[in-house]
């Protein structure tokens, strides 16, 4: 092991992973299997404070692959 590599974090790498966290509503509508994908990294956010979770379920709901009604949560 050297210690050399110190300067050398892969930082792109985090800044990608982290553009794919962004809660902003998408440019475009999202395909069936992009809405899943979105709904699981967004599993832990709110409905009404993550647009981008929100555009995902929206698609899922014109999908036919969830009911508004069966996902409403309790206040
Ligand atoms: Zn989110």
């Amino acid at each position: 092991m050297t210690s050399n590599s110190s300067g050398m974090y892969p930082l792109t790498a985090a800044i990608q992973h982290e553009a794919l966290r962004t809660h902003s509503a998408p440019d475009g509508a999202f395909s069936v299997g992009e809405a899943h994908r979105e709904m699981q990294v967004h599993r832990d956010c709110r409905l009404d404070e993550c647009a981008r979770k929100a555009t995902a379920f929206q698609t899922l709901i014109d999908a036919g692959r969830v009911t508004p009604d069966s996902a409403r949560q309790p206040r």
